[in-house]
């Protein structure tokens, strides 16, 4: 990710300049992780700057706030005009955008405190095209409340995916324990191509990602046969291809898992080639999915 910040933010309504809106250290959500949050992109198109799925990723965060018990103080209309507001002010053409919702002054755990939105922008450009090495974890992955996007859950994917890292894996695998069931990975959805076509792992806890939904829409219309299924991570000797989808790493083939690995085939390379045209814009069928900014 790029450290580039847009010097720009929208906080509760206003716009303000990004080192002005510094938080004090007493807030809530710093301490208790009690924020919710999402991760838009935006990409090139014909027509200037568009944000793809704005509305769903909206509706995301209403419903991770709701489901947390926190009180969202704007409408989804209110906040699409924030958000398109923020990304013409900051010139960029391609970019990430990432709402938080979070909880204000307070110490108290369970004291009533104030919710504030902030919005953010930051250039981003190509996702990076190298295929990566994932390391399984077994851990069960914290549970959130109707599976929200709650900021505290992510400790567990930042201190996996580091020590990771540190081992020279690009990114993380989660796997049930006892059984070795797949998950998902720090901050996306895994697939894998089986005989008989594409499969994604079944398990109620995972999370419903908005590229993982895109993905099974596309491979609808490529006609690749798409199965929900149990995967065992003890039985991934009869998987031909695997990749991750998400915001960020948007469709990116795994090489790797642990010693296992895999070849960058058809399946993933269709599937991401169609993914970069609908988000720039190029296939009429899915412009519905773009917000022109
Ligand atoms: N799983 C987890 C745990 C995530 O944090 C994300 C990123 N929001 C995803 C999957 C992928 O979701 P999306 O495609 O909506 O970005």
């Amino acid at each position: 990710m790029n450290k580039t910040m847009c010097p720009l933010v929208w906080v509760d309504g206003e716009m303000r300049s990004y080192k002005e809106a510094f938080i004090p250290p007493a807030t809530h959500s710093l301490h208790y992780g009690t924020s919710v949050y999402e991760g838009i992109r935006f990409y090139n198109t014909e027509k200037g700057p568009a944000l793809f799925r704005l509305g769903d990723h909206l509706r995301r965060l209403e419903h991770s706030a709701k489901a947390m018990e926190m009180a969202l103080p704007f409408s989804e209309d209110t906040l699409t005009k924030a958000v398109c507001g923020l990304v013409r002010a900051s010139g960029y053409e391609e970019g990430y955008v990432r709402p938080i919702v979070f909880l204000g002054e307070g110490l108290g755990l369970t004291e009533e405190v104030e919710t504030h939105v902030a919005i953010m922008v930051l250039p981003w450009g190509k996702t990076s095209e190298t295929p990566l090495a994932l390391k399984t974890v077994k851990v069960n992955k914290v549970q959130t409340p109707e599976r929200a996007k709650v900021g505290g859950a992510y400790f567990q994917s930042y201190y996996e995916c580091r020590r990771a890292k540190a081992e020279g894996f690009d990114d993380v695998l989660f796997v049930t324990t006892p059984h070795r069931l797949v998950t998902e990975t720090s901050v996306g959805n895994f697939f894998c191509v089986r005989v008989g076509g594409l499969v994604y792992p079944e398990n109620p806890l995972i999370f419903p990602g908005i590229t993982r939904g895109t993905i099974l829409d596309l491979a609808r219309v490529l006609e690749i046969p798409v199965y929900q299924e149990k995967l065992y991570a003890t039985l991934m000797g009869g998987w031909f291809e695997v990749f991750i989808t998400g915001t960020a790493r948007e469709v990116t083939a795994i090489e790797k898992i642990d010693h296992t690995v895999f070849d960058v085939h058809k399946t993933t390379l269709r599937l991401k080639s169609l993914y970069t045209r609908v988000v720039h814009g190029q296939e009429p069928e899915f412009v519905s999915w773009l917000t022109y900014v």
